[in-house]
Parts: C-alpha cells; structure tokens; sequence
C-alpha cells in the first residue's frame, strides 16, 4: 500500500472542513459536495500560485481580474502591518478622517480623467456600485427631478452582487438566483438605436444613469463597437442622464490606460471602481465623482450624505491600496501592460490561425479572450462548451484558467498579472495550444 505524503493529508484534511463549513462563492453547492475544493493555495509569486501540495499554476486571470502587480509583493504587508500598528482603525463618519484616506483620495484624483476630484470608500465593486446608483438618485432628488430614478445597463454586464449591482448585472443567472430585486433597472443591448429607443419609451425625465464597464468582463471580454462611448455621452449629455463608468475591471491600467473609458476619449460622471486599485491585497473600492455632482450636492442640500459603510476608508485597506499604486507608478506596470498587451494579442492570433475552430479574438491591453466555434461561419457551437474542457487539460499542464460561456458563448478569457513577461506569456499561450490539441482529440 502507498503511503499518502504529508501534503495529502493535510490536503485532504481542509479538504473536508472546507466541504463541511464553506459556503463558496459562485459555486454549486452540490457539485461542491462531490467534488471539494480543486486547489488549496498557499503561497503566490508574480504570476503564479502555489497550493497545499506544492502545485505551482500560471494565473491567467489574475485570480478574479484583480491581482493585477502580481502575487508575493511583501511590501504591500509590511504596509498593512505598518498601518495597523499605528492606527488599525478610525472611523471617517461625521467628518472625521486619518493620513491613508487622505493619500488616497488625492491619488486616486490624480489618477482619474476630467473634474473627477472627490472619492467616497467602499469594500469592493459592487458596494461601489450600489453606492452610484443611490447617489445619482439623490442627485436627481436635490436637482428638484425626483422622478429621474431609472438605471439602465446593458446585457451581458456585469455589475456585482449587492442588491443593486445585482438588479444592474445583464448577466442573467445572477439576477434569477433569487426573487425580487432592486426596482428601476432596465437593460439594453449594445447599439445605439435600442438605447435611443429605451430612452424614449421610458422618458428622460424618469431615467438618471447609464452604466457600463468599458470593456465588459465577466460577460466575455467584450469591447464596445467603434465611437459607442462617444455616442454614449452625447445620448446621455441630451437627455440629463449621468454616466457611471464600471472600472472595477479595466480601472488602474488593465487595459493599458489608466481608467478603460481613456481608450475611447470619454469622461464619465461617475467612476466606480475596486479590485485594481489594491490588486486584491485589501478589500477597498470605491466611487469617484465629478466636481459637477459634489458641488450639486453641497450647494444645493444642507442634509447629511446618509450613506456610509464601517468601513469606508478603512487605513489598512488604503495604506495598502497606496502601496499598490506606487508600485504601477514607479515600475511603469501600465506601459508593460501595453507591450505584454501585444504579445498577448499575437499569442491570441497564432491559436486563432491555429486551430480554425477558433475565432472572435478580442482585446486590449492585458484583458482577452478568444471563442470556439463548431462552425464559425454559422456560428454554430459545440453541444458541451470546449472552452471548459480546454480548461481542465490546461490545469493538468499547470495553468488556472477562465472559461466563459454566459449567452451562448463559448470563451477563454485573459487577464494575467502586469508584472507578466514575454516568455510567461509565451508559456502560457503554448501550455493552451497543446491543450486545445489534446481536447480535439476527443471532440
Ligand atoms: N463590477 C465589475 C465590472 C466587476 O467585474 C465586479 C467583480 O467581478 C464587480 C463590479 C463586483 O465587485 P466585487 O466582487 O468586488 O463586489
């Protein structure tokens, strides 16, 4: 008989209690009771993480699109644990503040475009989120319109799950996982003429925001056709309709500009963002607004902004989230985003030349994704996604992989660590293609 090493016990140890006492996100619970967790990490470095049995796998997505300097940079602890020393939490209720939050909101107005000066603090994207859509809804209340409520979001979005980001979210299962959501929520798809049409059926006068994520992210990687943003904000400028940019996924240099709506020249009211901003080494996000609003709102409301979270501005997360931002600045990580961004692309058009059951390649920066197609011209799918099993034989050669398939799709997305190099990329476009010939084997 073989004896198991040390590893596999303590592996199948957590194993059992993560079964027995761990409710995952974004995972079936059932299946998750047959199988338990795939991998138990430990340990990152750069784009790569280890688990409880010395497993090291290429992170190709940045864990969930936010790990974006990288795993293992110990300065962002020594930041957090420095920061906690000194003053481990304040509260910034009622116009008190501490040194990080301060920093930070400077930055953070330093970082994004126009007259989008002023940041309120969150725990994450879709606390940001929510936070948007009632601020856009006082806003309207104290510009005396408060029939402007409506939010409209476009399919396929994807916005969190907070009760508003979820009632946002075009990602349909989200938004079925339970009964009644937020009200006022209308969703559209990506052209202009059935936003037109949105907004004349239900009236400007009742609508007051758009949302979008620049490029969309968890729906597929999907970029807006040519000049839609633009479009967008003249729509949005004609009707008094505010436009809140989801940055969460494209904010601090994903796409190889600082905030994703730069790619296409367009300056929203609203940013809302997370992950980016303290590549995942502290939950912080938060909402950047426009000198427009915050000026609305102080001079025109005597009242409290009555909308605040613990931890909103919590020190650790912004020392850390600081850190963070220093590290892009002084390592250039946007410009290596911009040329890993290429190499990434190139690798993305060999599989598409390839294998020619692959097609819809996609893009920008450190952000991509690739389809697979039956038959590409008619569009036609295979019966069990192949970007799912490419997926699993990926794992097997040491790559953690996104496969995406919501709407009918049928998508490997991209969107590794900045600090990436050409040979990771290279490794990690070759570690695909030998899985996508193992899996074509068995189709
Ligand atoms: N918005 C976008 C575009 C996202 O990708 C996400 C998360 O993936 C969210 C919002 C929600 O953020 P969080 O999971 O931090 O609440």
């Amino acid at each position: 008989m073989q004896m198991k090493n040390d590893a596999q016990v303590k592996f199948e140890k957590l194993a059992a209690l993560d079964k027995k006492h761990f409710l995952h996100p974004s995972t079936s619970i059932k299946q998750h009771m047959e199988n338990g967790p795939g991998f138990i990490f430990t340990e990152g470095e750069g784009i790569y993480l280890k688990d409880v049995r010395g497993r090291k796998l290429i992170d190709s997505l940045s864990s969930l699109w936010n790990v974006n300097i990288g795993h293992g940079r110990s300065e962002l602890g020594q930041a957090a644990a420095e920061q906690i020393s000194k003053l481990a939490f304040s509260s910034t209720f009622a116009g008190n503040s501490h040194e990080p939050v301060i920093e930070l909101a400077k930055k953070v107005a330093e970082w994004a475009p126009g007259d989008l000066n002023t940041t309120f603090f969150t725990s994450g994207g879709s606390e940001s989120n929510d936070t948007a859509f009632k601020t856009v809804r006082h806003y309207w209340k104290v510009k005396g319109q408060p029939n402007k409520t409506k939010i409209i979001s476009r399919s396929l979005s994807y916005h969190g799950v907070a009760m508003g980001a979820t009632s946002a979210t075009g990602i349909e299962p989200f938004r079925e996982f339970t009964t009644s959501l937020a009200q006022g929520f209308l969703y559209v798809d990506s052209t202009i003429e059935s936003l037109k049409a949105l907004i004349e059926k239900e009236g400007a006068e009742n609508i007051a925001a758009f949302i979008s994520e620049p490029i969309q992210g968890s729906g597929g990687v999907n970029p807006p056709s040519e000049g839609y943003f633009k479009e967008v904000r003249q729509i949005c400028d004609e009707n008094e309709i505010l436009f809140i940019a989801d940055e969460v996924i494209c904010g601090f240099g994903r796409t190889g500009e600082k905030f994703g709506m730069d790619l296409f020249g367009v300056v929203p009211d609203i940013i809302c963002m997370a992950k980016g901003i303290s590549s995942g080494y502290a939950p912080i996000g938060g909402m950047v607004i426009s000198d427009k609003i915050k000026n609305e709102l102080m001079e025109n409301y005597e009242g409290n902004f009555w909308h605040g979270y613990t931890y909103s501005g919590h020190p650790m997360c912004c020392a850390v989230a600081l850190k963070n931002l220093e590290i892009i600045e002084k390592e250039n990580m946007v410009e290596n985003v911009r040329s890993m961004g290429e190499e990434l692309q190139k690798g993305l058009k060999y599989l598409e030349e390839t294998h020619a059951f692959m097609g819809n390649r996609r893009g920008v920066g450190l952000l991509g994704a690739i389809e697979f197609f039956k038959n590409e011209e008619t569009k036609e799918r295979y019966t069990e996604p192949v970007s799912a099993k490419v997926v699993a034989k990926a794992l097997d050669r040491g790559l953690l992989g996104r496969s995406i398939v919501y709407g009918g799709q049928d998508t490997l997305a991209f969107a590794p660590p900045f600090c990436i190099t050409k040979e990771e990329v290279e490794t990690m476009i070759s570690i695909i293609d030998d899985s996508i010939v193992e899996v074509k084997k068995e189709l």
